[in-house]
């Protein structure tokens, strides 16, 4: 949280009305910059914005974070609204930009940097962009890339990076260095949480040097992970995909004796993906994700449930993200605690070692043969083409950036917060993921389209009512709510 947000005095003749607002807002290069020139936006000659004089969002305009409060309580935290000011602080042909992709892939990436340089060239008449390669090391270790509108034309029609991505090797000093040797001045740093923690060491030490270099973040993550914004961008593609996965293990089970199709997808902390994978379906017999721990044995567990079920009707598909039940991997592999470039704890490959227990569970204790399918599609899933709906926000998301750095934002993250565009501080997008609240109504919705057991106990559920008594479907929760293991 950024640590001396902006508390706008009240304005109103009516005190109540502006009570307890708090803007978050970002950094302006004019705040260690305070003589630097403004120009009018070049969109104002434009004729598309000439007629909507309402296009141009005002400095005063912001997006509340919570849409829903009570009569006469705070009014709460907002952000600025994204979108081109009248005023910019980059003459056209003085800017040079660059892009780089950090982290894992996930669809719409291209689509981001074919609307970034689109958007710069386009709307803004800017010429000079750079492509960075293989993530944050591109900028010291590798030559850039000029791009064009011409040179990005059809990319977004393509899965993975143009630019290709890295993990680790973020080095600020070098880095820093680079962009003040090659002359750049906006930068794009699209990736997930470490990028986005690498893209505020970047405007640190740019605000540090005295630079006039604008750090703009877009938070990458297909999770949907990322707290304050409505959504990520690939997200809608993920679920999508992975209605192919679940089809192709329901044919496969449907046409066995005693079929169990296990499917994993992407949730390496947040079962979002595999939730809504789940309530598109409605193949889908049980859903495992992160934040709901399951037990395999006893009453009320994994076990028992396939068993019903099998009898039932013959077959079952399970969906299980990738981060559910490391718990009980860690203790029977022995690998725990292995990190990747950036630092990333690796997870245990829960996939396999869930498909094994069920086999030799029902073959050995309860002699009765099950047939295993077991898909595994989150490679595939992350390298597709981002669908319409996702090719439309990664647009959004793409020009808000290019409409914030142009206007002279800097150390800051774009996306959508209540469906409105907004300027986030990158702190604000870090310090907290976001996950699957279990006393959320979707995941009672979840509990009731598949019918499967909630697996908690009656403990959790007096905790979890005395944290969150407004949203509780009590009803359905004590209605799945199944008896504790022994
Ligand atoms: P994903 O969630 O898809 O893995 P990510 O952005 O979190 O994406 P990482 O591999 O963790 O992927 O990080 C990407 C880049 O950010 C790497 O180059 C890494 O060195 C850098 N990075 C990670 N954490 C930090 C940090 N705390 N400070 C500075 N840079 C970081
Ligand atoms: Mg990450």
């Amino acid at each position: 949280r950024q640590k001396n947000p902006v508390i706008r005095a009240t304005s109103s003749s009516n005190p109540a009305q502006n009570d307890g607002f708090v803007l978050e807002d970002v950094p302006h290069l004019t705040d260690f910059l305070p003589d630097l020139q403004s120009y009018p936006n070049p969109l104002q000659k434009r004729q598309a914005y000439v007629m909507f004089k309402k296009n141009f969002v005002t400095p005063e305009d912001v997006v509340a974070q919570n849409i829903v409060i009570q009569k006469d309580s705070p009014r709460g935290v907002h952000f600025r609204r994204a979108g081109p000011q009248e005023k910019v602080y980059f003459k056209s042909d003085e800017v040079r930009a660059c892009i780089v992709t950090c982290g894992g892939l996930c669809p719409g990436i291209n689509t981001v940097i074919r609307e970034i340089v689109c958007g710069l060239n386009y709307m803004y008449g800017v010429e000079d962009i750079l492509g960075i390669e293989e993530g944050y090391r591109g900028f010291y270790s590798k030559n850039t890339l000029k791009l064009s509108p011409k040179v990005v034309n059809d990319i977004h029609k393509r899965g993975g990076t143009f630019l290709r991505t890295s993990r680790g090797g973020h080095d600020t000093q070098k880095i820093v260095d680079n962009i003040q040797d090659r002359e750049i001045n906006q930068v794009y740093i699209i990736g997930g949480d470490g990028t986005q923690k690498g893209a505020a060491r970047i405007y640190e030490e740019v605000k540090k040097r005295g630079l006039q270099v604008a750090v703009a973040g877009i938070p990458k993550t297909i999770d949907n992970d990322i707290a304050v914004i409505d959504k990520s961008f690939g997200f809608d593609t993920a679920v999508e995909e992975a209605q192919r996965a679940i089809n192709a293990a329901h044919v496969e089970v449907e046409s066995v004796e005693n079929g169990v199709g296990i499917v994993k997808l992407m949730g390496r902390y947040s079962g979002f993906i595999a939730m809504y994978a789940t309530l598109a379906s409605r193949d889908v017999d049980c859903c495992l994700i992160p934040e709901s721990s399951f037990y395999l044995e006893g009453k009320g567990g994994l076990f028992d449930f396939i068993e019903e079920r099998l009898k039932e009707n013959g077959h079952l598909v399970i969906v299980l993200a990738e981060g559910a039940g490391q718990e009980y991997v860690a203790a029977d592999v022995h690998a725990a605690n292995e990190k990747d470039a950036s630092g990333n704890r690796l997870l245990l490959d829960v996939g396999p070692w869930l498909s094994q227990k069920i086999k030799d569970h029902f073959t050995q204790d309860r002699k009765m043969a099950v047939n295993m399918k077991y898909i595994d599609p989150t490679y595939m899933i992350r390298a597709i083409p981002s669908i319409a709906s996702d090719n439309i926000y990664c647009t959004l998301l793409a020009h808000s950036a290019v409409h914030g750095a142009m206007a002279g934002y800097t150390g800051f993250t774009v996306g959508p917060v209540n469906s409105k565009h907004a300027y986030i501080p990158i702190a604000r997008v870090t310090e907290k993921t976001n996950t699957v609240q279990l006393t959320d109504r979707m995941w009672a919705r979840l509990l009731a389209s598949t019918n499967q057991p909630s697996f908690l106990t009656s403990n959790d559920l007096t905790q979890e009512i005395t944290v969150d008594k407004e949203t509780f479907p009590l009803d359905f929760f004590f209605h799945f709510l199944r008896p504790q293991p022994p």
